[in-house]
């Protein structure tokens, strides 16, 4: 089935993990162990390439550019000025633009480039010679220097942003901080406003998001979340927030990191088959907000699964991102209907971009 994945930061993995993603994973992690990288916790571990999105037909994603900026004292990895988180920023934007050359993706950033590419997609060719869609996304906001530079990303194509990532940002707070935006952060919203951005509310702390909400008058989605009932942190949704976006039409995207499926996960000692973190786990999550809802149309996938972790941090049924093409069957054992499981694997994520860009 089409699918979206509304979460991967693809260039972070080719340039900063050096890994060629128009490769099968298998590759991409032999080459890793036969080097004996041990630089990241995921060398060898990888789940996520081109040839791995195709052979699930996930045939659109939203990818990010990343870069964060660390005042003094934040010993969080990052940046030491903006102007160089914008740089890194460029060079990620550099990449998917050489995958456009190679045909091995294609930026999409309006409704016509949306439609053609959904009937490519449909027309029952081949799925191994398409090109994958990316919708490019911010992740973090402190690489825009000032508010020209938002403009010129929205130039080069940027149609969703998520003003923090970890930590404390240049213009927003967000997981494992605290606070508010503040009256950069609300210029920010003004300029996506203007420009038509989407705000992604991942990642924001809980001041942070309520303020967001309350300032930001466009389109709100949250690419890549789970729940706070279900594993209790503040990276996760509490209903209250979970009702406020669906309140504004926005679609939450279910995150396959195995600390936010599963409670009591600890980073770098946990192991996925030990927690029993299996790929149905995110059902729970998904489950739990159309539970809220009263509906399914305000879930989909944001697998996040190339987020700096691989499989020793992924569900352990789950060997590469193709394997989330059990997710339809999964759903459908919980009693959801075909035409509810369209619009989780892509429906939900279309709606939302056809009213956004019309
Ligand atoms: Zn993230």
């Amino acid at each position: 089935m089409f699918t979206i994945d509304a979460h991967l930061d693809l260039s972070m993995n080719a340039l900063e993990w050096n890994r060629d993603l128009t490769l099968p994973v298998d590759q991409i992690n032999a080459r890793e162990r036969e080097l004996q990288m041990t630089d990241k916790p995921d060398r060898g571990k990888a789940t996520v390439s081109l040839p791995a999105l195709r052979k699930a037909e996930i045939g659109l994603v939203v990818a990010t550019q990343i870069a964060r900026y660390v005042a003094p004292g934040n010993a969080l990895p990052g940046w030491h000025s903006p102007e160089q988180a914008w740089a890194q920023t460029q060079g990620q934007l550099a990449w998917y633009q050489a995958m456009e050359d190679k045909g091995e993706m294609v930026q999409i950033a309006n409704l016509k480039a949306l439609e053609d590419h959904l009937n490519l997609w449909k027309d029952g060719s081949d799925a191994r010679k398409k090109p994958v869609g990316y919708i490019l996304s911010l992740e973090g906001a402190d690489s825009i220097v000032n508010l020209k530079y938002l403009e010129k990303s929205y130039e080069t194509g940027l149609r969703a942003l998520g003003p923090a990532h970890y930590g404390p940002g240049r213009y927003a707070q967000g997981t494992d901080a605290s606070g508010p935006l503040g009256p950069k952060g609300r210029d920010l919203l003004r300029e996506m406003e203007r420009l038509s951005i989407i705000l992604d509310a991942t990642h924001l702390s809980d001041e942070s998001f309520w303020e967001a909400l309350d300032h930001f008058n466009g389109p709100v989605w949250a690419s890549h979340n789970n729940c706070r009932a279900l594993v209790n942190h503040n990276r996760q949704y509490s209903d209250e927030q979970i009702k406020a976006l669906i309140d504004r039409g926005a679609v939450i995207g279910g995150a396959l990191d195995a600390w936010m499926m599963v409670p009591g996960w600890i980073k770098g000692v946990s192991q996925p088959r030990e927690m029993d973190c299996d790929l149905e786990k995110v059902i729970d999550h998904l489950d739990h907000i159309c539970q809220i809802a009263g509906n399914a149309r305000h879930i989909g996938i944001g697998t996040d699964l190339d987020g700096a972790y691989g499989r020793e941090q992924s569900p352990y049924d789950l060997e590469t991102i193709a394997d989330i093409s059990r997710i339809p069957g999964m759903l459908e054992k919980r009693g959801y209907s075909n035409a509810d499981i369209e619009l989780v694997m892509h429906g939900n994520w279309l709606r939302f971009l056809q009213r956004a860009w019309s």
